[in-house]
């Protein structure tokens, strides 16, 4: 059984790199294609490159074949951190004032549990609808790259005046193949300009694929210059280069590390908390290294706030376990489904025969952390579209078009084209 219904898995069934071509082919539409940093690091460990080269790459070839704009999903995701991070703040808040508990009316319960990752929010709602509530209603970046492109590019390029955003045929390139799913619900069908947020998405597999099959290969490709258009990147000598820049944190988007540090700072005025360098921060191991509690503590050893990482099936059943009896002292936890978070997902390219899987994610992770890091409240593009586009933080229209819901799904309802667990 599955957690979408048939009208949204037929739209799953569409998206592949096959329709991509086919619509390049007929030449109609503008072809946005949003690059996500985990794929562009599986490219880059394959072909030996950086991740700027592989996006100048990538940026080339695509539009050698008819794609309009390449952007970089990193933006969107410093959107979605600052999001989910104020989220966070305020249902903190409540829960300090009041001690509720979360329902589907009341979603501010203890502990905020992450939604960036399709397979697992597949899962909770499929299986464990009480944990629907406390699934944080920030919008994933793949998503918030949905409305942007959608809305906030269509009014820049006049498309939307004619009212045809559906003229743009939105592509993302994603580790996983649960992102198609995502991007199949009815949440992302935009009402108001007639269209889906995000047309297709193909893993990184499949964009190699459909690269091979027109005869390009990353590592005998000319290089074009990136699209600054929605990009977390910096000019560099005096404008002649460009320098991709990424968010600290695991390569499964920095969202604990992110929130961590917002809500150090927010709640209890404790500056530069970095939690990947273990700074104002206790970091645990509990079972294993996909099983992480990192802890803020007071000057006399008081707890503030205690967060976790999980990754992986098993490390989710022991969450959901505690969760049950009441026994996960979180105020929030990143999960992610797959075992070693998203820079292994099951879309990514498979390592060469010679080289083990644990030393190709060891490789692919180097890449994708190879890039500096910048805070998403120092990017100027970002604050800079946010207030084009959003108007101030937290307002009406953020919240609007930043944050979407879940839905326990009962078990008939569920259609047979599912991801199976
Ligand atoms: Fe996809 Fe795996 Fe990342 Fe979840 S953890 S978003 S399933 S790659």
């Amino acid at each position: 059984s599955g957690c979408i219904t048939s009208a949204e898995s037929v739209l799953v069934a569409m998206q592949s790199h096959e329709e991509l071509v086919k619509v390049l082919q007929e030449n109609r539409k503008l072809v946005v294609v949003s690059v996500s940093p985990q794929s562009r690091a599986s490219l880059a460990a394959t072909y030996g490159l950086t991740p700027l080269q592989t996006m100048q790459r990538l940026t080339h070839a695509l539009k050698q074949l008819g794609v309009h704009y390449v952007l970089d999903t990193s933006f969107s995701r410093d959107i979605s951190l600052i999001e989910s991070a104020r989220e966070f703040v305020e249902r903190f808040q409540c829960w300090k004032e009041d001690g509720v508990t979360a329902s589907v009316s009341e979603p501010h319960g203890m502990p905020m549990l992450a939604s960036a990752c399709p397979g697992w929010i597949c899962y909770a709602e499929k299986t464990h609808g009480f944990l629907v509530p406390y699934i944080s209603l920030a919008k994933s970046p793949q998503q918030i790259m949905g409305s942007l492109v959608k809305d906030h590019l269509a009014t820049k390029l006049n498309v939307r005046q004619v009212d045809f955003a559906d003229q743009i045929y939105h592509v993302c390139v994603m580790p996983c193949y649960d992102k198609k799913l995502e991007a199949s619900r009815e949440d992302f069908y935009n009402d108001v300009l007639r269209t889906r947020d995000v047309d297709c998405v193909i893993s990184s597999g499949e964009l190699e694929k459909m690269l091979l099959d027109e005869a390009v290969r990353l590592d005998n490709c000319s290089e074009a210059p990136i699209d600054t258009l929605f990009a977390k990147a910096r000019m560099v000598d005096g404008g002649q280069q460009t320098k991709l820049l990424g968010t600290s944190g695991t390569a499964s988007g920095g969202y604990l590390e992110y929130i961590m540090r917002y809500a150090a700072r927010e709640l209890f005025g404790i500056r530069n908390v970095d939690v990947d360098a273990g700074q104002g921060v206790s970091v645990r191991t509990v079972r294993n290294a996909d099983f992480r509690e990192v802890t803020l503590q007071d000057a006399s050893g008081n707890t503030l706030l205690s967060f976790a990482a999980v990754y992986g099936f098993r490390n989710i059943q022991n969450l959901v376990r505690k969760m049950k009896t009441r026994r996960a002292p979180y105020h929030y936890v990143e999960v992610m489904a797959c075992p070693s978070g998203c820079i292994n997902g099951g879309g990514q390219l498979k390592p060469p025969e010679h080289i083990s899987a644990k030393e190709w994610i060891a490789r692919v992770d180097a890449n994708y952390r190879s890039v500096s890091t910048q805070l998403p409240e120092e990017n100027d593009t970002v604050l800079a579209v946010y207030r084009e586009w959003l108007g101030e933080f937290g307002s009406e229209r953020a919240t609007h078009l930043l944050r979407t819901s879940y839905r326990a799904v009962e078990e008939k309802a569920t259609n047979p084209l599912a991801v199976k667990w």
